[in-house]
């Protein structure tokens, strides 16, 4: 999943480091993650509007202790050791009424 190359690129998470690993948050869609953020991505689902670019953080914690589905708690708790960067093609802020559903779709369809 994660890729390095010696190109230095800005973070695409926290916008401020510079970094050359990078990965692929959608098909097609190339990011790149500092150290500090890979770090937050062992404890935080991140997830990143491909249209916008906004950033979003779950703790990994907090989605597993409100997820009562057992199978998809099954899910996310494989995943919880994992650094997860998933890119969504819009946020609250592109579509505030669309992104709640949306989330839930990529929640169900979402794999390790
Ligand atoms: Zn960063
Ligand atoms: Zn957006």
């Amino acid at each position: 999943m994660v890729d390095i190359n010696n190109k230095q690129e800005l973070c695409t998470i926290c916008k401020k480091e510079y970094t050359s690993i990078h990965t692929e948050a959608a098909p097609g869609i190339k990011i790149h993650v500092c150290p500090n953020c890979l770090e937050t991505a062992k404890h935080n689902f991140i997830w990143i509007c491909t249209s916008c670019g906004k950033v979003y953080l779950r703790p990994k914690k907090l989605v597993l202790e409100r997820l009562d589905d057992f199978e998809l708690k099954q899910a996310y708790a494989q995943c919880e050791d994992m650094q997860i960067i998933q890119g969504i093609d819009m946020c609250i802020e592109c579509d505030p009424e669309g992104i709640f559903n949306y989330m839930e779709v990529q929640k169900t369809a979402m794999e390790c």
